[in-house]
Parts: structure tokens; C-alpha cells; sequence
């Protein structure tokens, strides 16, 4: 009997990839095997997103093709995982009879046994339904509602699901304690959970061993990790000395940080530990207090910049992105005009523009929305435009210098490979040999576009004969 067969899509940010390939561990442990395309899946997960209107919309876009499918296949089994399943759960159960499952982002703990169970009550009326199959939907197909039980944190991970073989995330911590008026995320994914270092140090080491060598640590408020866990010296400084201790490992970052967590112990850890990724993802959300204050981030501006004055001193090469929203409620001119003038002071490496939506449950949403769409259009063209002439200004600075990749995987134009920096940045270059992805290569710049650069492979020949020092080349 062949194996059944799932398709898992991800929305939304890195945290819901990482639960998805915890997910997937636990289907593959029960015997079954990713399709390669949604048609062929006999399970069909969306782990989905509430943070913007957007990935919401598509998902429901989603749902409406699967319930046309599941007319003409009823023992499909379709499952909303993650943030919409928690924010959405009452509409999905009764709205929503052709899903199956409906399963919150801390209830990841049984999928598989949750699939399991879905999937052996479809094939039931399926083969009921076999020899007159029905345009009508499959009504009181049986769904599974869960949103409480093991977090995702608790799967043993099988650390050979991953997307890249030199490359990992590990989730450090769950949920998030902080007031933004904007997000829906403290209400999806609940209060902060922290892991022990001793369990971190231990995924990462088995991770390493199997050859991942450049680890992202995942958490919302990640330099917050260890609020929790009174006692136990639990600081991101300390879980980042601890990770950097594993020979094997090379690169080591983490997102997303709180500028109010952005303590000395942290600037110091990242200015002695030469592991450690050098920028800092230090969303702002704007340059404007009013808004600030109205947001509730629990900084102001002046205290931002105080912030990251003492990382420039001690480690000055460290370069920092961000996160900004134009168009919240009450957002003036004026406020706006001192986000872009907030975004030239500090000189962004690199920033998210997202338009303000209101998300329901949230502060916010119960403001009136009252920035026009084409004046928020306008504002996040302009702060788009500012921030790519800073990150072209910094990748023209690159030009003629020798960079270290690590080689990911192919470039969109053909004949080329990608790869980063430990600055995050993206580097294309002429390559075709795939046994280069995953290693640390040299690159000379010679071009500076405006989100990426592209260089020229160094001592290529070497590296193919298995001789090449990366670390040696650069100078
Ligand atoms: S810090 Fe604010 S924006 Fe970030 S996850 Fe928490 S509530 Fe949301």
C-alpha cells in the first residue's frame, strides 16, 4: 500500500515555517511522504498567518479552490493550521464543513494522530460514497477542532527536515508579552513560552552534526528569551555563548529583536562572539513618538537611537533592519516625514514597508482607519524609495571588496548561484556547480543592485578540488 501523501504551505513569517517542518517531522514519523504537488496530496495542511489582511485573504482564497476539489474527492483531508486557526476557529468549524482540521499554533504536539484520524474517517466516506460520487460537498465530514494540547516545542525534531542542508531555524521561545496595539500576535500564539538552554544547545548540536552550520534562533521578541525561566541565567547572551561553543558551527543569528531588550549583556555578546550574524533586526514600526506612543512599542525615539549608539561603539560593524508600518490610525504628515527622516539618521541596512490594516481583536482595530489608501500607498512608495537608496549606498560600498557566502542555492537568472553574507546580504554569482551550495565560498563584488549585489567566484577551481580555505581568501 503506497504511503500517504501531504502538501504543507507555510504563510506568514519564519516562526510558522519552522513549526511547519516540525509538522512534517511528525507526519514523515507516522509513514507519510510530501507530495510533490498539492494535486497528488491526500492531505492538504495550510499553516497560515493572521498578522496582515493580505495572507489572511489568500488563504481564504485557498480554502474556496480546496472546497471545490473536495466535491469530487471526499476523502481528502484538509487542515488550517497556525494563527488562523486559533483566530478563525468558530467560522472554520461552521462555516467551513469540507475542513477537516483546526488546529492552533500551541496544538501541534498530536498532528499526526489528529491527521491520522481525519484521513481514516474520509477513506470511511469515501468508500461509502465510491460508486455515485456526489457534487455535493461532503457536509458533517467530521472535524477535528483543536487548540490546546502540546506545544510544537515539545517534537523531538527530526532534524533532517529542513530546507537548506547547511542552514536551520531553531524556535527559541513562543508567544509574546508586549502591548502593540497592532498585532494579533499575543492572542495567537498566547504569553511568552521560553526553552531551556540545555534542550536549545541540544537541538543545535544534533542540527550541527548532521551538518547544518549557520543557525537563525526564532522568537517573536527574541532578545526577550528567558523572561521566563526565573533562576536559571537564561539570557540570549548567554544561550548565544553557549551555541557559539559548538566547533562545527559558523554563523549564528536571531530575529526578531524588541529595541527595549537590546540590553549591554546583548551588545556585548555580539561584539565579542565573531560567530554571531552581524546585523541586528530592530524593528522601529516608525520614527514619529506620537505614533510610537500610540502603537504602544514602550520606546521613544530618542531611546532607539540611544540603543543602538552603544552597539555602533562596540560593535560598530554590526548593521541594522527594520520593520515599519505607514498609514496607522492618526498617522499626520508630519509623523511620516519623521519616519523617513528616522530611517536616514540611522541608516537601515535594509526595512520592511507594510501598510497599516486593521486587524480584528486587536487595540487598533477599534480606531478609525483614517489615513486614505493612496496617501498610505504614497507613504510606503516614499519610505521604499529612501530605504533603497540607502541599501544601494551600502552595497556600492562593496564593490571591489571580497565577501564570504554562504553559497544557499541558485539565482533566479540562470547560470548563477546565491548566497549571503554574515551582513544578510545577497550575492549572485556566475556558478553552476551545486556541490558549492552549502559551503563558504569568496566573492568579489563588481556590481551593486539595488536589493542584491553580484560578484565574481574566487579560487573556484580550488574549492571544486576540495583544497579551498574560504576563511584564508578573504583579506
Ligand atoms: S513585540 Fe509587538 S509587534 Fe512584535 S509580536 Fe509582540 S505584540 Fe506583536
Amino acid at each position: 500500500m503506497p504511503a500517504p501523501k501531504y502538501f504543507l504551505t507555510s504563510y506568514g513569517c519564519q516562526m510558522n515555517k519552522l513549526d511547519s517542518e516540525l509538522v512534517e517531522s511528525k507526519l514523515r514519523q507516522r509513514g507519510y511522504e510530501a507530495a510533490a504537488e498539492e494535486g497528488a496530496a491526500d492531505v492538504v495542511l495550510l499553516n497560515t498567518c493572521s498578522v496582515r489582511q493580505h495572507a489572511e485573504d489568500r488563504v481564504w482564497s485557498k480554502l474556496g479552490k480546496l472546497r471545490v476539489r473536495k466535491r469530487t474527492e471526499p476523502g481528502l483531508v484538509v487542515g488550517v493550521l497556525g494563527c488562523m486557526a486559533q483566530e478563525h476557529k468558530r467560522y472554520l468549524l461552521s462555516r467551513m464543513p469540507h475542513v477537516d482540521l483546526v488546529v492552533g499554533p500551541s496544538a501541534f504536539g498530536d498532528i499526526d494522530t489528529t491527521v491520522e484520524a481525519a484521513r481514516s474517517r474520509n477513506q470511511e466516506i469515501a468508500a461509502e460514497r465510491e460508486p455515485a460520487r456526489t457534487k455535493h460537498q461532503v457536509a458533517g465530514a467530521g472535524v477535528v477542532a483543536v487548540d490546546q494540547g502540546v506545544s510544537g516545542d515539545t517534537i523531538r525534531r527530526d532534524v533532517r527536515v529542513r530546507p537548506h542542508r547547511s542552514q536551520a531555524f531553531v524556535s527559541v521561545m513562543r508567544g509574546c508579552n508586549m502591548p502593540c496595539t497592532y498585532c494579533i500576535v499575543p492572542t495567537t500564539r498566547g504569553e511568552e513560552v521560553s526553552r531551556p538552554i540545555a534542550d536549545l544547545v541540544e537541538e543545535s548540536q544534533r542540527l550541527c552534526d548532521d551538518g547544518v552550520t549557520e543557525i537563525t534562533l526564532l522568537g517573536q521578541t527574541v532578545n526577550a528569551y528567558g523572561r521566563d525561566l526565573t533562576g536559571q541565567n537564561a539570557t540570549l547572551a548567554n544561550l548565544l555563548r553557549a551555541l557559539h561553543a559548538i566547533p562545527s558551527l559558523r554563523r549564528l543569528a536571531f530575529i526578531t529583536s524588541h529595541p527595549n531588550f537590546l540590553g549591554p549583556d546583548l551588545v556585548t555578546a555580539m561584539a565579542e562572539l565573531p560567530k554571531v550574524a552581524r546585523y541586528l533586526h530592530l524593528p522601529a514600526q516608525s520614527g514619529s513618538n506620537a505614533v510610537l506612543k500610540a502603537m504602544r512599542r514602550g520606546y521613544t525615539v530618542e531611546r532607539y537611537l540611544a540603543r543602538i549608539e552603544q552597539l555602533r561603539q562596540q560593535a560598530p560593524d554590526v548593521e541594522l533592519h527594520s520593520d515599519f508600518i505607514v498609514g496607522y490610525p492618526g498617522e499626520t504628515a508630519a509623523d511620516f516625514d519623521a519616519t523617513v527622516q528616522f530611517v536616514r539618521t540611522v541608516g537601515f541596512a535594509q526595512s520592511y514597508v507594510f501598510k497599516y490594516s486593521p486587524r480584528p481583536g486587536t487595540l487598533a482595530a477599534d480606531l478609525p482607519d483614517d489615513v486614505p489608501e493612496a496617501e498610505k500607498e504614497r507613504r510606503n512608495a516614499v519610505l521604499l524609495a529612501v530605504q533603497s537608496e540607502l541599501t544601494l549606498a551600502k552595497n556600492q560600498a562593496l564593490v571591489g571588496q571580497t565577501v564570504e557566502v554562504l553559497v544557499e542555492g541558485e539565482s533566479k537568472v540562470a547560470g548563477r548561484l546565491s548566497g549571503r553574507t554574515a551582513h544578510h546580504r545577497l550575492v549572485h554569482f556566475a556558478a553552476t556547480d551545486q556541490d558549492l551550495i552549502g559551503q563558504y565560498m569568496p566573492v568579489r563584488v563588481t556590481e551593486a543592485l539595488a536589493h542584491s549585489c553580484v560578484g565574481e567566484l574566487l579560487a573556484h577551481d580550488a574549492a571544486q578540488e576540495g583544497r579551498h580555505d574560504p576563511a584564508e581568501a578573504l583579506s
